[in-house]
């Protein structure tokens, strides 16, 4: 099979030399279009102007011919624009939804959404899944990171942008291509204005994962408006062959659409006026119109990929236009400091309302370089940027087609504070290594460059830079994040191990699991026996997933001790190869007090989670969670350790839930219905297959995706405890806990714990910190004596506090641990360490 760029190139060949049969050239002609020939890259393209012999390509045609003379006789601000796109295409029988989150929450394969077909993949597109409406669009907000260093520059480069997207999803017989030509086209006359003149088609080939189709790009003025793309075939091994379910995938710039209209100098002018005048006050810029005008047909020479020699293009397009190179450069560059400010901002308000955090890991490690990329122009400029109200002032402007971004807006400037604030920190580091390397004589090369990104998050740039004051040179490599991002991927692939068996003619197995957790005595037939394995027709055993660790039990005398998934099958690891046959009847018996304490972690799980979010706020989300018999942890998206006053306030926020004894729903809706209902937050555990997912809803405080067994109400849990909580990687924190049965032992367990070193220092367990710290201080003082080989009186070692502390036993425990900087497991033992060396030294005095 071709690769899709070789399909691309292939179909490309095919439609060209049949136009009839790919393009709705039907529409075109009774307009009154023609096709032409592009003199320049041959690439068909169709018109009303006779005489029009090159393409609407701004290489073809010769640049944005638009900015100050816009064809469009009526202005669009940006909420307008989609505004008024929006109604025409209800009137065209197409569902206006609302945008998905930026974060991919339903994909595996991505961090986030960059085009509006990404919510529909991949279930909706292959057909396995219903879509929200046949006919949509959808104003979709996306992000790509691999323009940074062009945004603000060329007056056309985003790293967050919306997509507006006009989708179809039509078996062969309904497929209606006429129609949704017809109707974009309808867009450009009626919604823009356009006269046919100023319009150019291109008939093109569109090519991912496999499936193909033809595709039609409209171009006005030298601008690429918009790429109406048609999936309607797919590759297999025995040939091309049509799509059961054919796709339009339309998607078309707002912002684009919105500049167009206006002929503002950059598209960032129109796409964010009331904070690009803001900034303007704040830093007192000006913009030189008519510089900007005559720098911008030139200004996508400057694109770093693949410029050499950046002072020549500079020196070049100076000439050009007639300008001075160093007046020149401080303008422009001056510009795209803030036009960049204003983007990433906006980018970076949108990623983290919707759940995203700044890290130095996946799709968190761009919006760490893009805030970091504003802090430092900001810098370099020397301008004080109010966060605050930037983010504040874009989400008000916002808030006609996203009012959820004003909802959040507490919570991002939080983020954005502490991430300022990493930054700062980052900023005094890297400027002690990189001397202190320098110093040595040391060159810092590649290697070294990942591993001080990758353990302490100083990036290579900031080296490069530290590096430059003190005439050093440091080299980076071009391909330095891909490799990085090479060395977290290898990390990532440590997958639960898959079993092979060969159960190819084995009925799938059913899942008596879902019902009740009580659910424990059941018979069923044995299909399959190979060695230890057993597969049955129907099961209540819980095989080892979604973090959740397996049960055990017994079938008919045989004992199971391990249980797992093998792609729908559920498959049994006896003992020992088992004394029942294939063919027989056997009765299962589950484990009931191991069964009973992996519900409760699981429940307690969900609990937390939201415990979490009410607690430090909306960005919380999983990461991960192991729920095992002993004790289970959850891992949670936030920015910085916990204090010891955030685990208490969750602990207790999740205790309150508890007794409040709310009633757990489980049951199976379709993928749609659960995502319109519920919204994207489902996928807590990550993506789930299939057309049905199981919701499990604690009505009130979560709503989740999850296939575990579940408690019937939240006060089954039992008391929740939190043992601790670590911050794992950058932006991940877990949370070790408890609940039930083990959480009652673990309670007695620091009571224990805390008579033991009461009996130990000889006091109360109420005045074991004061008692301690004592100790802590005179172990100190006696060491430092003996060290130096001062006189110490022995009477001043006597340990003779006797203060008692109110609090309860956990609260003394880590108080306790805290004095003796250890963790309370080892408080018994610190104290005898202690103890015995005071003594010893009692001695030698
Ligand atoms: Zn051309
Ligand atoms: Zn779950």
């Amino acid at each position: 099979m071709l690769p899709d760029k070789e399909i691309k190139k292939e179909f490309r060949k095919t439609a060209w030399a049949n136009p009839e049969k790919y393009y709705a050239i039907n529409v075109l002609k009774n307009e009154g279009f023609e096709r032409h020939i592009c003199k320049k890259c041959s690439t068909p393209f169709w018109t009303v102007n006779a005489n029009q012999d090159v393409c609407g390509d701004p290489s073809c045609s010769g640049g944005f011919k638009f900015i100050g003379d816009s064809p469009v006789k009526q202005e669009m601000d940006y909420i307008q624009t989609w505004k008024k796109f929006s109604k025409l295409f209800k009137e065209y029988g197409y569902e206006p939804i609302k945008r998905y989150p930026v974060v991919a929450r339903w994909r595996s394969d991505v961090d986030f959404v960059q085009a509006s077909i990404y919510d529909f993949q991949p279930y909706v597109v292959s057909g396995e899944v219903q879509p929200p409406a046949k006919q949509l669009v959808v104003p979709q907000f996306s992000l790509r990171f691999n323009d940074i260093d062009n945004v603000g520059i060329t007056g056309a480069h985003y790293t967050g942008f919306v997509m507006i997207g006009q989708h179809a999803f039509m078996k062969p017989d309904e497929w209606d291509q006429e129609k949704y030509f017809t109707d974009i086209y309808n867009w450009l006359r009626v919604g823009l204005g356009l006269p046919k003149n100023e319009i150019t088609f291109h008939e093109d080939a569109w090519a991912g994962g496999g499936n193909f189709g033809p595709c039609m790009e409209f171009f006005s003025r030298g601008l690429e408006l918009g790429n109406q793309v048609y999936m309607m075939y797919e590759q297999t091994p025995t040939g091309n062959k049509e799509l059961n379910l054919k796709v339009l995938d339309m998607g078309m710039g707002h912002e684009r659409n919105t500049w167009f209209t206006k002929g503002t100098s950059t598209s960032y002018e129109s796409t964010f006026p009331t904070v690009i005048k803001m900034l303007y006050d704040i830093t007192g810029i000006k913009i030189d119109k008519g510089l900007m005008k005559k720098f911008l047909p030139y200004s996508s020479f400057l694109n770093i990929d693949e410029v050499e020699n950046i002072n020549k293009v500079w020196l070049d397009i100076s000439k050009k236009i007639n300008v001075d190179v160093d007046e020149l450069k401080t303008k422009v560059t001056e510009m795209a400091a803030l036009y960049s400010i204003a983007e990433h901002l906006r980018t970076l308000l949108v990623a983290i309302s919707d759940g995203a955090l700044p890290s130095n890991v996946g799709g968190g490690y761009n919006l760490r370089i893009i805030f970091r990329r504003a802090l430092s122009l900001a810098d370099k400029q020397g301008w004080e940027i109010p966060i605050h109200d930037i983010c504040e002032e874009h989400a008000r402007y916002l808030k006609p087609i996203f009012p959820e971004l004003s909802e959040n807006l507490d919570n991002v400037r939080k983020i954005l504070d502490i991430e300022k604030e990493k930054y700062e920190a980052t900023k005094i580091k890297s400027k002690k290594i990189v001397e202190s390397l320098l110093k040595k004589k040391q060159e810092i090369k590649e290697q070294r460059l990942i591993e001080l990104y990758d353990s302490q998050g100083i990036s290579p740039e900031l080296i490069k830079e530290e590096a430059k004051k003190l005439k050093q040179n440091v080299e980076i490599p071009d391909d330095f994040y891909a490799k990085v991002s090479e060395r977290h991927e290898q990390k990532k692939e440590v997958k639960e191990k898959e079993s092979d068996l060969d159960l190819d003619d084995v009925k799938e197995t059913e899942k008596l699991y879902f019902e009740d957790y009580k659910f424990l005595e059941f018979k069923a037939i044995v299909l399959k026996i190979i060695d230890k394995f057993v597969i049955l027709d129907k099961t209540a055993f819980y095989p080892t997933s979604g973090g959740q660790a397996h049960d055990i039990g017994e079938l008919a005398t045989d004992k199971v001790v391990n249980v797992f998934k093998q792609g729908s099958y559920v498959v049994h690891e006896m003992e020992h190869e088992p004394q029942f046959k294939v063919g027989m009847e056997v009765e299962g018996h589950i484990d009931e007090e191991r069964r009973h304490q992996l519900s409760q972690h699981h429940t307690a799980t969900h609990i937390i989670n939201t415990a979490a979010k009410r607690i430090l706020g909306n960005h919380i989300n999983q990461a991960g969670a192991k729920k095992e018999v002993d004790k289970a942890h959850l891992d949670i998206t936030h920015y910085q350790s916990l204090s010891e006053k955030e685990e208490k306030a969750i602990e207790d926020e999740a205790n309150k839930i508890v007794d409040k004894k709310i009633k757990i729903n489980s049951f199976f809706l379709t993928r749609n219905e659960a995502e319109k209902k519920y919204g994207m937050e489902i996928y807590q555990g990550g993506a789930v297959p299939g057309k049905m997912i199981r919701i499990i809803e604690v009505p009130g405080v979560d709503v989740e995706a999850c296939g575990g067994t579940h408690l019937k109400n939240t006060k089954e849990t039992g008391k929740i405890k939190i043992l601790k909580t670590t911050k794992i990687q950058d932006g991940i924190v877990r949370i070790t806990f408890v609940a039930g049965k083990v959480a009652h032992k673990e309670s007695n367990k620091e009571e224990e714990i805390l008579k033991e070193v009461a009996g130990i220092l000889g006091v109360k367990p109420e005045q074991v910190p004061i008692r301690s710290e004592e100790l802590f201080k005179k172990w100190k003082e006696a060491k430092k004596a003996i060290k130096k080989g001062q006189e110490l009186a022995k009477e001043l070692l006597e340990l003779t506090t006797t203060k008692e502390e109110r609090a309860t036993a956990k609260e003394l425990l880590n108080k306790t641990a805290q004095i003796f900087k250890t963790q309370t497991e080892h408080v018994v033992k610190t104290a005898k360490r202690f103890l015995k060396e005071l003594e010893e030294i009692k001695e030698k005095l």
